[in-house]
């Protein structure tokens, strides 16, 4: 008897793996106080992790904001000890409930020294399967959504090398308005194409049983992460595409546009929904109930977590002032059930705490909360494999997984112009010639390929400081750090000067120059140029441009280039960018958009080893003053049309 009160007592039944998910949760959830519960819900950052902080509020997230890091060019093992770190206090409690940790890991593993950088998702909302160069129409079924898979199962293994099962991806935004400075981050202004993106899911949290019934969140194994689709609902809305604004369109239009790669999401088993710092019809998402608990959790079935953004709740109204208790109130009753950042995590939990004791919240809304999170952690084997696999490390920056980057470059790459005549096709570019000129500042320049969210969170910057700051630089600032900086690559990679050199026959004599005068041109016997220019690396409501211009000098680059010898122009964009006046000069045109650490795809694809194969996820405007502006639209008068790409057939290997 003596002997089975003890085996009883030290039986629990939410660590026993072998209950069903559902019974661990509700077993788990009746032995919580409301501070453990609060705790559950409550996502801090990194640095503000102490041991004393984890175990005193039973913290149930942390994560590396931005470019937060814990040392510069810190080695996945370094982050493998730190998550343990935090992990070990965590799981100390007294119920031992793991935390998980999580990461913007939007295009690859972007925090990470040595990471392999993919496009941003413009660029892979560019590519197409070789099928659809047959067909006239460019439709969602031509796109390559097992590219996309093979990007996401890439991303997991480097984010999980690194000690880490979350990843703040994919943005499934569908942004309508390229003077949002996110506009990178959504694959198209098109929601079929971003709904066929959505594939990145699977990818991410391994594929779906057969059985799968969408009834819960899934991730399996310890290769994948936790998937977070984002931002809910109607980011890409904004008007003028001003970040964090307010999305003015009726129920049928956001149902119509902006909802239905949720639906997909949601198929695909996603982990959790991060809810969006805009408005909808003035409403903050962030105080939406109708749709964070009456749609998606409830029409759609939702069974994951929903996640705010960064400070997200503070917003509702403005932080720390003396409605921060109606914050609090409105976004958890709206159904947010974790909240990244409260600005500050012990006001938030008092205020939580007064607002339950007060019934001004129902604890059944904080049970629901809980249990979305605790659903995700059991699925996904958290509470057995709590702490960081070491044997994941090499996995960090791979040569397959850089050579699946370098194919999806490749397949990025949209050729708008090739020859001044049919007849005149500069493209592919001859490998052996006697001298060529590589001109403009995104020629040989990491940061620029990369864009922003790359190491910092507004990317550029070869400085490593080990701390995201969410204070916004203005592109000048950004700017000098990049120029100051230039020869201290913070990726590891390689440029598109460098990918050009490794192509060419080693006869050919390369001239670089960033930005050369046309003295400069006319006094050298160049065969013909390569341009690259665009624009420098921002983030968020940075990014934001009225103009959409490119700096100087890339235009007059342009200019004192094309006009004097044979040229093709390489954009780096995060978008359609003002390029109509300099078309005319132009003898060819590329969009390569952010293409990231493998600049070598770039120079495969302009010296013919492969054919350009990709199409414009978005229209290209002709002036400003047409936007916003997207396929469908009355009077759609483009530069050039969503879906537009023109081909090149791949050289026959010599
Ligand atoms: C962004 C999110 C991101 C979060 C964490 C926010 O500012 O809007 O997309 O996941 O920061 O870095």
């Amino acid at each position: 008897l003596c002997w089975l009160s003890t085996t009883q007592a030290a039986y629990m039944k939410y660590k026993d793996p072998n209950r069903p998910v559902e019974a661990r949760v509700k077993d788990l959830l009746n032995r919580m106080t409301l501070a453990e519960k609060i705790g559950q819900m409550t996502q801090i950052e990194r640095t503000s992790a102490t041991e004393q902080v984890l175990k005193d509020y039973f913290i149930g997230s942390i994560l590396s904001g931005g470019g937060s890091v814990p040392a510069p060019r810190a080695s996945a093992r370094d982050w493998v000890n730190m998550v343990n770190q935090f992990q070990s206090a965590c799981l100390s409690t007294r119920l031992g409930i793991p935390m998980i940790y999580g990461i913007d890991a939007v295009h690859g593993h972007n925090n990470v020294y040595n990471a392999t950088i993919f496009p941003h998702n413009v660029g892979l909302g560019a590519t197409r399967q070789i099928s659809s160069l047959f067909r006239g129409l460019i439709h969602a079924c031509d796109l390559d959504p097992d590219l996309v898979k093979r990007i996401g199962a890439a991303t997991a293994l480097e984010v999980r090398a690194t000690g880490i099962p979350y990843a703040f991806a994919p943005c499934i935004a569908v942004c309508r308005d390229p003077r949002w400075g996110r506009c990178y981050e959504s694959y198209s202004e098109d929601h079929s194409v971003v709904q066929t993106m959505t594939e990145i899911i699977p990818g991410l949290q391994g594929d779906l049983p057969a059985n799968y019934t969408k009834d819960y969140p899934y991730v399996s194994g310890k290769s994948n992460v936790a998937a977070c689709a984002k931002h809910f609902v109607g980011d890409g809305g904004t008007q003028k595409g001003i970040n964090e604004n307010n999305t003015v369109i009726d129920l049928g239009g956001l149902l119509r546009i902006h909802m239905p790669a949720y639906y997909d999401a949601i198929a695909k088993g996603v982990s959790t929904v991060m809810v969006s710092y805009s408005s909808w019809n003035g409403v903050k998402m962030h105080a939406n109930r109708h749709l964070v608990t009456n749609f998606l959790k409830r029409k759609l079935g939702f069974q994951g977590f929903v996640i705010s953004d960064w400070q997200g709740i503070d917003r509702i109204t403005s932080p720390a002032d003396a409605n921060y208790t109606y914050s609090v109130q409105m976004s958890i009753i709206a159904g947010i059930d974790m909240v990244m950042i409260p600005y500050d995590y012990s006001g938030f939990t008092s205020t939580l705490t007064t607002l339950v004791n007060d019934k001004v919240i129902p604890i059944s809304r904080i049970n629901d909360a809980v249990k979305r999170i605790l659903r995700v952690k059991f699925v996904m084997g958290l509470f057995e494999n709590p702490l960081p696999d070491l044997s994941l490390v090499d996995q960090v920056g791979k040569k397959e997984h850089r050579e699946l980057a370098r194919e999806a470059v490749r397949k990025s790459l949209v050729l708008l112009k090739n020859g001044k005549s049919a007849k005149e096709q500069l493209l592919p570019l001859p490998k052996k010639a006697d001298k060529i000129l590589v001109a403009g500042s995104h020629a040989d320049n990491l940061g620029y390929q990369c864009g922003g969210w790359t190491i910092e969170w507004q990317g550029g910057s070869g400085r490593i400081t080990g701390g995201k700051s969410k204070q916004l630089k203005t592109v000048l600032q950004i700017e000098t750090e990049i120029v100051n900086s230039r020869y201290v690559p913070f990726v590891a990679g390689t440029t598109i000067l460098e990918s050009i050199r490794s192509t060419v026959d080693p006869a050919t004599n390369i001239v670089f120059s960033e930005a050369p005068d046309v003295g400069f041109v006319q006094s050298n016997n160049f065969s013909y140029a390569i341009v690259v220019v665009g624009e420098p690396p921002y983030a968020e409501t940075a990014g934001d441009s009225l103009n959409l211009t490119i700096a100087e000098p890339g235009p007059s680059t342009i200019q004192n280039v094309c006009g004097v010898v044979k040229c093709v122009v390489v954009i780096i964009s995060g978008r359609p960018v003002v390029i109509q006046p300099y078309v005319p000069v132009m003898d060819a045109l590329v969009a390569a958009w952010l293409p990231g650490s493998e600049g070598q795809g770039v120079a495969d694809i302009l010296f013919g080893d492969f054919g350009f194969t990709g199409k414009l996820p978005r229209t290209w405007f002709r002036t400003v003053d047409q936007l916003p502006l997207n396929v469908g639209d009355q009077n759609y008068d483009p530069l050039f049309p969503f879906g537009f790409g023109l081909t090149t057939k791949s050289r026959p290997a010599s």
